[in-house]
């Protein structure tokens, strides 16, 4: 019941102990280190009290899809409440490249050559040189942001070595109505041959599978939060 209605600050510390208990014990199945794999907790369109009663437990690791949510909420909350980092997980338009810039931690969505420029110039501009990680669509859905699994290597030495962004991870998002096992393998194996150590992958239905391969961060909204007030 709690996972659905959290009604109050006893049930989010219940599903938190909850995911951290699930995340450790995929840990300990895959033999990871538990402190290896960091927990974002997807606040996106959840109502304030929820995420108050998180920040209010200690949890410092904050997803936010949108810039404009993000900029209603977070600026109050991080006055409130020291050393949040919050990272972007949603698609940035290069509009809004500035303001996520000033607004965010890590940008977890760098997914076009165009953004990837914005973001190097408005980086250099505030002189706040955020981690960033690239996108990937790994199961190549039209409708869905990333860089295609083929140019995915071509686009990080672009964004490493000629535009100086400092890429740390790899993001994606598996279709949804396929086994995410193959597109995690996947990300790994984009990541490792191109030396980065982050992978984003694994959200509330499919995070023990992500730790399974290599997650290093797992985005979970709903498990921790509870049903979001306007459905996707
Ligand atoms: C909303 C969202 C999540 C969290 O999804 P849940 O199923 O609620 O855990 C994770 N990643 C991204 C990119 C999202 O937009």
């Amino acid at each position: 019941m709690s996972s659905s209605m959290p009604q109050n600050d006893t049930d989010i510390s219940q599903n938190l102990s909850e995911v951290r208990e699930r995340m450790t014990a995929s840990c300990d199945k895959w033999d990871r280190k538990p402190t290896e794999v960091d927990l974002i907790a997807v606040s996106k369109k959840q109502p304030l009290e929820r995420v108050e009663a998180a920040l209010r437990l200690g949890h410092k690791q904050f997803g936010e899809n949108r810039v404009q949510e993000a900029a209603g909420k977070w600026p109050t909350l991080r006055q409130q409440f020291a050393d949040v980092e919050l990272h972007l997980i949603g698609p940035l338009q290069t509009n809004k490249a500035k303001d996520a810039v000033a607004l965010f931690d890590v940008i977890q969505t760098v997914d076009r050559l165009k953004l990837a420029r914005v973001l190097a110039k408005e980086m250099q501009a505030a002189d706040r040189h955020l981690p960033v990680y690239i996108q990937v669509n790994t199961g190549e859905e039209a409708q869905k942001a990333g860089v295609s699994p083929a140019e995915a290597d071509a686009f990080i030495r672009e964004c490493r070595d000629e535009l100086g962004l400092k890429v740390v991870g790899l993001m994606c998002i598996p279709p949804a109505a396929e086994q995410p096992a193959p597109h995690f393998a996947l990300l790994a194996k984009i990541a490792a041959r191109n030396n980065l150590d982050h992978l984003s992958m694994g959200m509330s239905a499919d995070f023990e599978t992500a730790i399974q391969f290599g997650a290093t961060s797992v985005r979970v909204g709903t498990a921790v939060f509870g049903t979001r007030a306007v459905p996707e």
